[in-house]
């Protein structure tokens, strides 16, 4: 077993770092790589990983934070829910993302509704628990990592008989996303950083589409410094010459390629595949989880895909998500948009690219981990 300080070890990581400029001089090519989950997000720009690379490895966030890619729909159908008088219960960062015409907590302020801020599911339940016979409405994303949580509330929801537990689904899967984006002819990706998270649950395997189908090398990882490093090293030299795309994984102490037997039968128990909207993504078949027919008397009625929504216009949360712009291409990136006035999702979660530029933008290793001896690691 290896211990945290193994994965931040200065020499290690420098290292890692002389690895992948040999096999990116060898590559020859600029190349792409995108880390499709928040956490590996914030751990990427808090370590101050962008600094160790050579000039041609670039690394570009995709759609992994599940506040950012949830669409405006979603907020405004669960606004209205609050207006009709159901106690809306979410997490924090969603709380604070923006509708058509106002977040949940906008909606709060004005006095338009009722939201407790909750740490789970089960804050959720026990919230259902106290309210008597008042509606309580979960707004419910996420990952595969999170959706299992909600199945497994639902269960302890019935085994209690409640009937004012209700759930607003917009849980996301990420393998249908992967595909959108690889079929996009606009985006260029040379790589993908697989979701260590998402991966702990799914496993490795659905994933092996991307190399077999489009020849796109990608590897799992952690979220150490070591774990990114390595997965980077590996896509580097997948991109050498005479090398065969492949699926690595370099996670291998926490995903096994058929993931949580466990979760994935509660998941299969609870919730059936479902088409979802996906905000700078759009419309994507099967790529969303809602409760299965056994579950309808917790379900709430997601939003109609066709109700007409706005965004604030010249927020480029949309090209961020699929790597067509970095942050500060934007032309609000830390004028108007910032995290303590964030104009979009990507600014607001703790998790969003733009955040994540935004708090570490220049941050180097160094710098990064006497941050972290300081405060915790807390991404
Ligand atoms: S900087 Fe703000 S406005 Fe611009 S893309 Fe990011 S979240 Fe949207």
């Amino acid at each position: 077993m290896r211990f945290i300080d193994d994965f931040r070890n200065a020499e290690h990581v420098k290292a890692l770092a002389g690895s992948i400029e040999r096999r990116a001089a060898q590559a020859g090519r600029p190349l792409r790589f995108m880390e499709v989950c928040g956490g590996h997000t914030m751990a990427i720009h808090r370590f101050g990983l962008p600094q160790l690379l050579p000039e041609s490895v670039e690394l570009l966030s995709g759609p992994g934070c599940p506040v950012c890619v949830t669409p405006t729909t979603y907020i405004d159908r669960a606004i209205e829910l609050g207006r009709d008088g159901a106690l809306l219960t979410t997490f924090g960062d969603l709380y604070r993302v923006p509708g058509s015409e106002r977040s949940v907590e906008g909606a709060s302020a004005a006095g338009l509704l009722e939201a407790l801020v909750v740490y789970s599911p089960r804050d959720a339940l026990r919230a259902a628990q106290d309210s008597h016979d008042r509606e309580v409405v979960f707004l419910a994303i996420g990952f595969e990592t999170t959706a299992p949580t909600v199945a497994a509330t639902l269960l302890e929801a019935k085994r209690l008989g409640l009937r004012n537990f209700r759930v607003l689904s917009g849980h996301k899967t990420m393998p249908r996303a992967l595909r959108a984006l690889l079929e996009a002819p606009e985006v260029a990706i040379d790589g993908f950083i697989l979701p260590g998270h998402v991966c702990t649950i799914t496993g490795a395997r659905p994933f092996t589409f991307i190399p077999d189908e489009f020849g796109v090398p990608c590897c799992v990882t952690g979220f150490e410094p070591a774990d990114i490093l390595a997965s980077i090293e590996k896509l580097t030299e997948l991109c050498g010459p005479g090398r065969r795309p492949a699926l690595e994984n370099a996670y291998r102490r926490a995903v096994r390629p058929d993931g949580n037997e466990k979760a994935l039968a509660l998941l299969e128990r609870v919730m059936v595949p479902v088409d979802a909207q996906w905000r700078g993504i759009g419309h994507i078949p099967g790529s969303g989880l809602d409760l299965g027919p056994q579950w309808l008397e917790f379900r709430v009625e997601p939003p109609d895909p066709e109700r007409p929504s706005a965004e604030y216009s010249a927020c480029r949360c949309g090209d961020v998500l699929r790597g067509l712009i970095k942050p500060a291409e934007c032309s609000l990136f830390g004028e108007v948009c910032t995290p303590d006035s964030p104009v979009g999702p990507c600014m607001v979660s703790s998790e969003g690219s733009c955040a994540a530029h935004f708090k570490y933008g220049s941050q180097t290793f160094t710098a990064g981990l006497a941050e972290i001896a300081e405060n915790g690691k807390g991404y």
